[in-house]
């Protein structure tokens, strides 16, 4: 028994324990059933903006760059933005003095729309569009991060000015991580593994180039790695081309980019990666690295997503059904896949908090699933919830920063959830719902179309809306 329990009048105040880890660094919970982020209440935010609504708590993704600006002082520190990005936030991490790594032109043109200088992004992407390259070159991208052998040539005709490029090279360490996250052994489609001499031989290719300026090469070994010592081994090897470039070329490329990926757990007591523990085993290594090889130590970039921006996302949710059959006990809420992908794509799992009231009935386990028409629209699979959970209830799922916004998808025309910012009691929506209108933006009909397209045909083989026949052949049911 607590002394909520035995003095009920308590239970306002008093703290209820959130498993350490998982929640915004800012959040708070009270025994009855309150959880506030940044200093404000979900349950008065999901009547505010409507549910399902991300609630981002800016504290938390400041104090997760600033711990990566302490660790690595003198490193650049590149937000990986495929990991949530709207203007607020490539503000946000710019402020805090982080560069941003693009994958797309999309993101890129957000990037630059926040106002974060063109030399503070860096494109990458294994397969790069005219379109990307062409937003790249508009916004002045610093450096561009090749990924083949076709893309050099490709590159080198399309700019205007000498680019600062890297090369992505593959290590072949295996990143421990799930299949779906691997990418640095000679198996991935992304990067040019060292081992065969293909990093070496595009390498040779970039050099051809006097377009293109070399500056450093990169790999990036996967996502949710939890093991410091294989950032260290992938250092290791790609030091080692460092210096066998320094000794075919007589060049010392003076930039290392060892990616992201770096874990945060999404469960109670599973492993994060801790960036002052990563900051000194590889600041050692690159120094003992450089030296045993006679190479200068090169400048250091790292891309940390994930860890940046998941742990500052809370997701609220309302219950829209409870089914008890077979022994199961289904609670479907009103998002899903459509806002979180990740059970779905890798077998995610996450604790889930009932926000709101106080219960006093048993938990038991329960899968909590989504509103989508597919049968792996789980969103925690087996988890422990009150037994006494109804309809119009609501649900807090932590850890919804990264990857989630950003995979959202209108899946069954299911508006996406907005995304909004809290700190100091306020809040403040970063980006708002899809509203009908926008799911019909792009739908176009012969002779309703707002804006004419840039080429103005796509309409052109469909028929008018008013000549559609009616299906007076299909029976009334
Ligand atoms: C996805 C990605 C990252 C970020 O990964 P996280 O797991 O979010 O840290 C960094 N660099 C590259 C090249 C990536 O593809």
């Amino acid at each position: 028994m607590t002394l909520a329990d035995l003095v009920p009048s308590l239970r306002p105040t008093l703290a209820a324990r959130l498993e350490p880890g998982l929640w915004p660094l800012t959040a708070a919970a009270t025994c009855d059933g309150r959880l506030t982020v940044g200093g404000a209440d979900l349950v008065e935010l999901a009547g505010r903006f409507a549910t399902p609504l991300v609630v981002l708590d800016t504290a938390d993704v400041r104090a997760r760059c600033r711990a990566y600006r302490d660790a690595l002082p003198e490193a650049e520190i590149a937000y990986a933005a495929k990991a949530f990005l709207c203007r607020a936030m490539a503000r946000t991490v710019a402020q805090e003095g982080c560069s941003i790594d693009a994958c797309s032109g999309g993101e890129i043109t957000t990037t630059a729309a926040a106002g974060v200088p063109g030399e503070r992004i860096l494109l990458h992407g294994n397969v790069k569009t005219d379109e990307d390259l062409k937003a790249a070159l508009d916004a002045r991208v610093g450096r561009i991060v090749i990924d083949s052998l076709d893309e050099i040539d490709r590159l080198a005709a399309l700019v205007p000015h000498r680019q600062q490029v890297l090369l992505r090279v593959t290590p072949d360490v295996d990143a421990g991580t799930h299949p779906g996250r691997t990418t640095g052994t000679h198996t991935s489609k992304f990067g040019l593994p060292i081992a065969t001499g293909d990093a070496a031989a595009a390498i040779r290719r970039v050099l051809g180039r006097p377009e293109l300026e070399l500056v450093g090469l990169h790999c990036h070994i996967g996502s949710q790695v939890t093991s410091i010592a294989r950032y260290e081994s992938a250092a290791v090897r790609v030091i080692a081309l460092l210096a066998a470039v320094s000794r075919e070329h007589g060049l010392a490329l003076p930039q290392l980019n060892l990616g992201g990926g770096h874990a945060v757990g999404y469960t109670d007591g599973a492993p994060s990666m801790d960036p002052a523990a990563f900051g000194r085993a590889i600041r050692g290594t690159l120094a003992r690295s450089a030296r045993a090889h006679g190479i200068p130590v090169p400048a250091l970039t790292i891309e940390p997503g994930r860890a940046i921006v998941a742990r500052a996302g809370v997701t609220v949710y309302r219950v829209g059904a409870v089914k008890r059959t077979a022994g199961r006990t289904f609670v479907a809420v009103d998002g899903g896949m459509s806002d979180n992908p990740r059970p779905a794509l890798y077998g995610a799992r996450y604790p889930l908090r009932l926000l709101g009231r106080a219960t006093k009935a048993p938990t038991e386990q329960v899968s909590v699933v989504g509103r989508h028409c597919e049968s792996t629209d789980t969103i925690a699979d087996d988890v422990a919830l009150p037994c006494d959970i109804v309809a119009g209830d609501m649900l807090a799922l932590p850890c919804s920063g990264a990857y989630h916004a950003s995979m959202a998808s209108t899946y069954n025309q299911v508006g996406r959830a907005a995304v909004v910012a809290v700190g100091g009691g306020a809040a403040m929506t970063i980006l708002r719902r899809d509203t009908p209108e926008d799911l019909l933006r792009r739908d176009v009909v012969c002779g309703q179309q707002v804006a004419p397209g840039p080429v103005g045909a796509e309409a052109h083989h469909d028929a008018p809306a008013s000549v559609v026949p009616r299906p007076s052949n299909v029976k009334r049911r």
